[in-house]
């Protein structure tokens, strides 16, 4: 693993080019002054130069794949959250397995590989109900890769199963366990959020702490599963939060590359920074800095006189803190993704977020580090639900690649190219005039088309599907 320069300005020509060829990596410290301090083209040019080192210059790509929440009933109550419900609100559902199925074989029908699958945290559904869904995606559909529940499901599971195990990392490779023996082949890093206890406490009602989101992670690479890192910023945080975050995520790669690797272990694959969408969400109210009473905007934002390096800010260290809100812009996302690419150098792949920043701030990103467009995304519930619905088909995503300078090529999870679009039958050649060519709507589960006629077992009491 390469040394660290902390002797050096983030600013050295020399300490930069040593990071791009992977010769020394970022502290904290310097990546924090990157990401205040750097103006955005240089930034960018940095982390497309790093990008290029790892990837190469010709193919960047994307994943054909469906996000399906099985449910949106859910014990937590993030403030940030437009999606959850609580059991027996009118619109809560769970999904019937038929339903899941026919979802899949929707994908499957347009050349995709892999399904991302995510509730809500539902306190009703027994391990036997996740174990049986495993089974019947498996039987019905050996080649999709599942890629399912998140690190706070898996904490709360512990909760709700009470698992055999003395330790909370017991418990988690317990249920880790049954799942990938019933047909789950890796796991996303959904609710990461941001790990700072500060942060997460305000935003993340109910929900695993940082340190667990990451023992749920290190369990899924001791049993050989792949991951995936997450982080949504852009809210009540500082930027020394943001840092924090990738230096933990750092961190425990090294730990699994350094203690699982060789035993075939499974590691952190990508990292998918997004901004905070605030519509319909608890969070979103909270005014903007420099809206309140007394806000100067000459003054440090809260989050920033709370955030430290070390995560371990506190809340009483600014009195508004948790109630104004940073919100996230282009640049802002695009430097938070370059000094992502840049910091976190034993991570594969750094994602593009379309889905929240619109397809061109997406294909924007794959000049600021970003390797990967993300899923084409045929179904999404969650960001949805906050207001943002931008919504591409393949052909599209395919575009916006080739016209950013790359050559788009479909993968699958492991980041195996599955085609490379290098010839007139790609996707976005075919097409002969754009204005026809529109994506449908991107489809989103509602109440009206609530199947009504499937009874699901859970436990010893049998339920309606919600
Ligand atoms: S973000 Fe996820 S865990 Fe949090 S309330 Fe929404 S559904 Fe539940």
């Amino acid at each position: 693993m390469p040394d660290t320069r902390p002797q050096l300005d983030a600013f050295d020509r020399g300490l930069l080019q040593a990071v791009v060829h992977g010769e020394a990596r970022l502290t904290p410290e310097q990546s924090l002054r990157l990401l205040t301090d750097m103006p955005l083209p240089e930034l960018g040019f940095w982390a497309d130069q790093r990008c290029r080192a790892v990837h190469g210059d010709a193919i960047r790509t994307y994943v054909i794949d469906r996000n399906i929440n099985y449910t949106n009933v859910c014990t937590a109550k993030c403030t940030f959250c437009a999606f959850r419900r609580d059991e027996g609100d009118a619109d809560a559902y769970v999904l019937p397995v038929e339903r899941i199925l026919q979802k899949i074989q929707e994908l499957v029908d347009i050349g995709g590989t892999q399904i991302l699958m995510q509730g809500g945290m539902h306190p009703g559904l027994p391990l036997g109900w996740y174990e049986d869904l495993l089974r019947a995606i498996k039987s019905r559909f050996p080649q999709v890769h599942v890629h399912a529940f998140s690190p706070p499901e898996f904490v709360e599971f512990v909760r709700f199963f009470d698992p055999p195990g003395d330790t909370l990392p017991e418990k988690l490779a317990f249920v880790l366990r049954r799942l990938r023996d019933a047909g789950l082949d890796s796991v996303p890093g959904g609710g990461g959020e941001i790990f700072a206890p500060a942060v997460r406490r305000k935003i993340g009602l109910g929900k695993c702490t940082g340190d667990e989101w990451l023992s749920v992670m290190r369990e899924a690479h001791r049993l050989g599963m792949n991951t995936s890192a997450t982080m949504m910023f852009g809210h009540i945080e500082g930027y020394a939060d943001r840092i924090h975050h990738m230096e933990q995520v750092r961190s425990w790669q090294d730990r699994a590359v350094a203690d699982f690797a060789r035993d075939g272990g499974g590691r952190c694959m990508a990292f998918i920074s997004w901004s905070f969408q605030r519509e319909n969400t608890p969070l979103g109210r909270a005014r903007n800095w420099g809206e309140g009473p007394g806000d100067r905007l000459q003054d440090p934002f809260p989050g920033d006189v709370v955030a430290r390096l070390d995560g371990d800010g506190s809340k009483e260290s600014h009195p508004e803190f948790g109630r104004r809100v940073r919100m996230s812009g282009s640049t802002d996302y695009l430097r938070t993704q370059a000094v992502s690419r840049l910091h976190l150098d034993n991570v594969w792949s750094i994602g593009s977020s379309w889905v929240t920043m619109g397809p061109l701030v997406g294909q924007a990103g794959l000049r600021h580090g970003a390797n990967d467009m993300g899923s084409v995304m045929m179904e999404e519930n969650v960001v949805s639900s906050a207001g943002t619905t931008h919504c591409l088909n393949e052909a599209e995503i395919c575009r916006l690649i080739r016209d950013a300078g790359f050559l788009p090529a479909q993968r699958d999870n492991r980041y195996d190219l599955l085609r490379v679009h290098d010839g007139a039958a790609s996707p976005d050649l075919r097409v002969r005039n754009w204005a026809e060519h529109r994506p449908r709507k991107l489809h989103a589960e509602s109440p009206r088309e609530k199947p009504t006629s499937v009874t699901l077992t859970v436990g010893s009491v049998e339920a309606e599907p919600r």
